[in-house]
């Protein structure tokens, strides 16, 4: 019989710190979960006696390799790779690889994290995970890619499978390179299962899963501005990104009526008073990923656009904001100037784009604020409609797939309000995603007992 362990929320964060030095994005995603769930927890005692968010916030396992490649030149290249399994409570683990400098083993321990409360959330039966590795694609060739996918594949391949664990795309990581991975692991293991998701329509891919997490998170700001009687028609847009997710989320704004002011890359940001339209979203979409160009030359084809050179876009004064980019891109001051510009919604495309301070200023001006496990949902749920399709062996139309999006995305908004309603017409979406998912996760996990 175990034991009642109340420990206060900052003992609790002590620990993780300890346990987990030199990370620091982990110990923020961590936080910001825990900050809600010490709440919600503090008359549920089986949780605390069974240790449920402790364990949740332990991975189940970080597997760690070199990934050794051969460049254009010759030369041999030595890369980390990982996979982090968070959680399989609720299903095989599920997750992108993100291939940036950046990645590191903090890095995607708190985006598996993260990703177990948003797999929970779609309400599809798919654990949390997430893999990478610091190699930067930037300045590579196609082949290099193609030889970097299969060197890293040829040991991932013996940690994951279609009832192991999933992965799929994340930064630095497409359809090309999906395709390099799974014929890689087709090749090493003679199988061909939906082992990864993502996957190009010819071969056991999905229709709409590129469009997912973008259109996904611009149908749950919709859901979120409806609640005050609101649409997006007129509404100016500052997005951040100009990958999969950004376009694909100004695309949807632009399709609802809206205007969307700004994009961007690493190397600053552009804004287009007259508004970036379709054909301006294809322009960007050909330059950045085919061509793998640069944001600053959209002026050169749009004389009445501006580049700003190194900031981020927050201080353009609009209506509604999407961080589509990466971790900790809008901080607490950023946080401030939407506040004070009057923006009045933010939904989050990337992964934890807002760092604490600046969730917290959401939070104290009770606007309507969606974090990215919520609002950029809609992809990893359309992986998890790959994952059926394949275990189907068919596919299903693009009409059906669209309404199981939108239906999936009301869902998790549906959930937010169960659990984030705090009356007085705030909704704190934060505190209704976290509380949602950790109760499924958790919710399970008592059910197995301990182990
Ligand atoms: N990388 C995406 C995410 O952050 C998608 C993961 C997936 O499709 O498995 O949710």
């Amino acid at each position: 019989m175990a034991v009642s362990d109340h420990v206060d929320l900052p003992t609790f964060m002590e620990g993780v710190k300890k346990r987990n030095p030199y990370q620091p994005e982990f110990v923020q995603a961590v936080q910001e979960v825990a900050e809600d769930i010490f709440d919600f927890m503090a008359d549920k005692e089986q949780y605390h006696a069974q240790q449920i968010l402790r364990r949740i916030a332990e991975p189940d396992r970080v597997v760690s390799f070199r990934v050794c490649w051969e460049d254009d030149a010759g030369k041999i290249r030595v890369q980390r790779g990982w996979r982090v399994q968070n959680n399989n409570a609720i299903g095989p683990y599920k997750g992108g690889i993100r291939f940036h400098p950046s990645v590191t083993e903090s890095v995607l321990k708190f985006l598996a994290f993260e990703q177990t409360f948003k797999n929970a959330l779609t309400g599809l039966p798919m654990g949390g995970g997430k893999g990478g590795s610091n190699f930067n694609p930037k300045g590579k060739s196609v082949r290099e890619i193609m030889r970097f996918c299969q060197s890293f594949m040829t040991e991932l391949y013996r940690h994951i499978g279609a009832d192991v664990d999933v992965p799929a795309g994340d930064i630095g990581v497409g359809g090309r390179e999906i395709g390099y991975m799974f014929g890689q692991y087709k090749r090493i293991t003679n199988q061909f299962t939906g082992v990864l998701t993502g996957k190009g329509l010819e071969w056991g891919g999905s229709l709409i899963r590129t469009e997912a997490t973008g259109y996904g998170a611009v149908y749950f700001l919709a859901n979120m501005l409806a609640t005050k009687g609101e649409d997006l028609t007129g509404k100016t847009a500052v997005i951040s990104g100009s990958g999969n997710v950004a376009t694909h989320a100004a695309e949807k704004i632009v399709q609802l009526g809206g205007k969307v002011l700004t994009l961007s890359d690493s190397g600053g940001f552009i804004h287009d008073p007259d508004g970036i339209d379709q054909e301006k979203i294809n322009w960007v979409k050909e330059h950045k990923t085919h061509r793998r160009g640069r944001i600053e030359d959209y002026v050169a084809a749009f004389p009445n656009a501006t580049f700003v050179a190194g900031q981020t876009p927050w201080g353009v004064p609009c209506d509604v904001a999407l961080p589509c980019a990466t971790q900790n891109e809008l901080l607490g001051e950023d946080a401030k100037m939407l506040v004070a510009n009057g923006c009045r919604a933010v939904a989050e495309g990337a992964n934890m784009p807002t760092d604490l301070d600046g969730v917290h200023i959401f939070k104290a001006a009770k606007i309507l604020y969606a974090p990215g496990k919520a609002s950029n949902a809609g992809g990893v749920a359309v992986s998890g409609l790959e994952m059926s399709q394949n275990s189907e062996r068919r596919s299903w139309k693009e009409e059906e797939l669209q309404q199981m999006l939108k239906d999936i995305m009301l869902g998790i908004h549906q959930s937010c309000l169960t659990y984030g309603d705090q009356g007085g017409g705030y909704i704190d979406y934060v505190k209704g995603a976290n509380i949602a998912g950790f109760k499924k996760v958790a919710d399970a996990m008592l059910a197995f007992g301990v182990v």
